[in-house]
């Protein structure tokens, strides 16, 4: 058997990185889910409703825009992987249809999630609604007070939103208080988490779910240059899930580079940043062995970036082992280099993006790219939700 970048083992480990570290009580859904996604997601039946949703609802194949001025700006040949035109605004939206289908095959009448700058609670809720299936977020106290307008649109969409007002109050909380829920419901409940991070099999969902970015890309590449394969794929890591889906099939062709680029926040060892692949120590959060940001004595540090999607002080364990074997190259970008690419994008594309986005876009300048080289950016989302933020900045934006 040839051994692929994609598959974890049946315990969900990706090297040393992945497993199932989950309390007792918790054992049952985890391994009802484990034992049945694999079948559940082959089912030609399931492929067909998934497809039918990426397409009409999400609005999929989502385009690959050749960046002219960009590239010109850059001396090498871009594209831009248009996930800021899926429908709420970003990827996300890919892994909450799938799994609300998946939730559906598996008799679940109830849907939980955590989410920390709501983007994810959304993409939930907005699925929720879409089958009519009772939704419940669990979100931060502090978070819900950051993220006003996103918990507006969850309500709006019918979801309840409930605020968890233990420790630090934000997403750290949230997903306890997720787990303390699903612990209490496991039979008619099913919890969707929101990026390949979590106990064996979501890591591997949520890539499979994202996978359909790269799956389009390379279709999509060989129409614009003559070949599937590009020289790199760059793409932010908050939890991982937008990298993944865009490394996902390249994983196994060594000569694509793999980029992730992650939040540097005010500097990488400024004591305020989320550069985990740097930062972390193996350790573990939210039921998996990975790369995590923590203290002398295990204690989890609290991460730091201007990006709320970024500030997450773990990493997927696929983005762990991508980056202890040398397959994907780690590069972090600090609040102002993203305020910049900000900038930068909207004013020679006419395309503002998320600030997640915008650290992907800062890293064009370190790749080393040449003038024959192809570069695929995945433009996770639009700046539309960060338009407070860049209110804020705007000395630094124009
Ligand atoms: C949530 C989010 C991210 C970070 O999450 P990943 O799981 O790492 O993809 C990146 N970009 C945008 C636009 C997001 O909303």
């Amino acid at each position: 058997m040839t051994t692929s970048y994609k598959q974890p083992t049946t315990r969900g480990y990706y090297g040393q990185f992945g497993g199932a570290f989950v309390p007792e009580m918790l054992f049952p859904n985890v391994e009802e889910l484990r034992t049945q996604y694999l079948e559940i997601m082959a089912d030609p039946a399931f492929q067909a409703e998934l497809q039918g949703l990426l397409r009409d609802y999400v609005g999929r194949p989502t385009p690959l825009f050749e960046a002219k001025r960009l590239s010109a700006k850059y001396n090498t040949r871009i594209f831009l992987k248009r996930e800021d035109l899926c429908h709420t605004g970003a990827h996300k939206i890919n892994n909450t249809v799938g799994q609300i289908l998946l939730a559906k095959r598996l008799g679940k009448t109830r849907i939980i999630a955590e989410t920390g700058a709501g983007q994810h609670g959304v993409a939930t809720a907005t699925v929720c609604a879409l089958m009519g299936l009772p939704c419940v977020v669990y979100m931060g106290a502090i978070d819900m007070e950051r993220q006003a307008p996103n918990v507006a649109r969850m309500r709006l969409l019918g979801a309840e939103v409930r605020r968890a007002t233990s420790g630090s109050q934000t997403l750290k909380d949230a997903t306890n208080e997720a787990i303390r829920d699903w612990i209490a419901n496991p039979v008619d409940t099913h919890y969707i988490i929101g990026s390949v991070v979590g106990p064996h099999p979501y890591p591997d969902l949520v890539a499979r779910l994202q996978a359909v970015i790269s799956e389009e890309m390379r279709k999509q590449l060989l129409e614009k240059t003559g070949s599937e394969l590009p020289d790199f794929v760059v793409a932010c890591v908050g939890g991982g899930s937008n990298a993944a889906g865009a490394f996902y099939h390249f994983l196994d062709e060594p000569e694509v580079r793999l980029v992730a680029v992650e939040a540097a926040g005010h500097g990488v060892h400024s004591g305020h940043s989320a550069a985990t692949s740097v930062l972390g120590k193996p350790g573990i959060i939210h039921g998996s062995k990975t790369l995590l940001m923590q203290d002398e004595h295990g204690q989890i540090t609290e991460p730091y970036s201007l990006s709320a999607g970024l500030d997450y002080p773990g990493i997927g364990p696929l983005h762990a082992y991508l980056g202890e074997v040398g397959r994907a190259e780690f590069i972090a970008i600090t609040d102002e280099e993203a305020l910049a690419a900000v900038a930068e994008l909207s004013r020679l594309e006419g395309i503002i993006p998320a600030l997640e986005t915008a650290h992907a876009l800062a890293a064009l300048g370190q790749l080393g790219a040449g003038p024959d080289d192809v570069v695929v950016v995945n433009l996770s989302g639009r700046g539309d939700k960060d338009l407070e933020t860049y209110l804020k900045n705007m000395d630094k934006l124009i």
